[in-house]
């Protein structure tokens, strides 16, 4: 069944609010390109959001990730420690810097990269003196925020920067600890996020990158222009080799409209998690989303455990008896040290990644998904119990 014969989708964009007006302005100003009006106000509207001092709207996720481990100085011969389970793109960015990932497993607890590994990894090489990590990327898969405060930690205790991937966790807290109310993205040295058309709010395409430090966040906003310095005035000079990845006043304009509506996006999110939970807690072999005590996730996509012993199908079962009804339902990513190009790359542990991966299912959570249909879906996985 192809995707778009799903009548429930995984996760659809939702638009109820000022997009077709501030597109609307977008053409009849003229201002389609990254030079316009709506560019930096959604980069003021984000940061104030967030409770940051900088953003930089960038073309998308991925492109801020690039310019983060640009920023924090990645070149190639560094090493990255990064999570194994997780979208290809928080990788690929390390790549791209030439640069080498450590792949790092995953925790029961929170499915993000383990704070053990990643602590007892760094003491040990310090203790013998051999290279440290160039940074440290941590991600917040699917909405829950990363166990993040030992590595931050560590990290502060020898000179680490830690870049988040929160692509996924726009939105989530941690509700407890230093960081109590303060969001996911917020915390480290720069922050990623992403408004591709799944995530829980979209510009078409787009990202932000966020940094407490303006020189960060400047130096950003100039690699994301081609490092273009005006030395003589009408005379286009370039200080560096850098990139085209500035958002355009098109996608900002979608994306600020959509940022309006994202206290009350979450709400539903939220709310749609609390009727999974109700509607699927008692089945044998489900595990319900992890929900560290210290943190508010977003639950951007509500993701199942399914024992397959216990609960008597497994997840690709599952998977296939949903899409039969019209379900659109998902695994999450293939660990990436289980694939082609990043075979061969450092890991430490991978075995929790792997358990997670073959048993772990998204299910629909868009923010316009109805009681109706929820209701379905959760029947639909009822009824598979034999
Ligand atoms: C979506 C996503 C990205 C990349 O964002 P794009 O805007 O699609 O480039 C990066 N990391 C994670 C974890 C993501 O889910």
């Amino acid at each position: 069944m192809s995707e778009a014969s799903f009548r429930i989708p995984l996760s659809v964009p939702h638009m109820e609010g000022n997009e077709l007006r501030y597109l609307a302005e977008c053409v009849r100003t003229n201002y389609v390109s990254s030079v316009g009006p709506f560019v930096g106000q959604f980069e003021r509207e984000f940061a104030a959001f967030l409770g940051v001092p900088h953003a930089v709207a960038c073309a998308n996720g991925t492109a801020a990730l690039h310019l983060a481990m640009r920023l924090v100085g990645v070149e190639p011969g560094d090493e990255v420690f990064v999570s194994t389970l997780t979208f290809v793109a928080s990788i690929n960015a390390i790549r791209y810097q030439g640069a080498t990932p450590v792949l790092v497993d995953a925790e029961e607890a929170t499915w993000n990269l383990d704070p053990g590994l990643v602590v007892s990894e760094i003491e040990r090489r310090a203790r013998r003196g051999t290279a440290l990590p160039k940074a440290v990327e941590v991600v917040h898969i699917l909405g829950h925020p990363a166990h993040a405060e030992p590595i931050a930690e560590v990290c502060r205790r020898h000179g680490i920067p830690v870049v988040e991937d929160a692509a996924e966790a726009l939105g989530a807290t941690y509700s407890e600890g230093p960081w109590a109310g303060r969001p996911a993205g917020s915390i480290g040295t720069i922050g990623c996020f992403s408004f591709n058309g799944n995530k829980i709010i979209t510009s078409g395409g787009g990202g932000m990158l966020v940094a407490g430090d303006a020189a960060a966040t400047g130096r950003a906003r100039h690699l994301s222009t081609q490092a273009k310095e005006p030395r003589i005035e009408g005379e286009s000079w370039h200080d560096e080799i850098a990139y085209n990845y500035r958002l355009t006043n098109i996608s900002a304009a979608l994306g600020l409209a959509q940022l309006e509506c994202l206290p009350g996006f979450l709400a539903r999110k939220r709310e749609i998690a609390r009727r999974y939970d109700e509607g699927l807690a008692d089945l044998p072999g489900v595990g319900l989303p992890p929900r560290a005590p210290w943190a508010a996730p977003s639950f951007w996509l509500y993701t199942i455990r399914i024992d397959p012993w216990r609960f008597g199908r497994s997840r690709q079962e599952v998977r296939q008896a949903l899409a039969s009804r019209g379900i659109e339902s998902r695994a999450i990513w293939v660990p990436a040290h289980l694939m082609a190009p990043y075979q061969g790359l450092p890991v430490l542990g991978g075995g929790v990644a792997e358990r997670l991966f073959a048993e772990a299912l998204s299910l629909p959570s868009s923010v316009g998904l109805t009681p109706e249909d929820q209701a379905r879906v959760i029947r639909a996985i009822r009824e598979l119990v034999p």
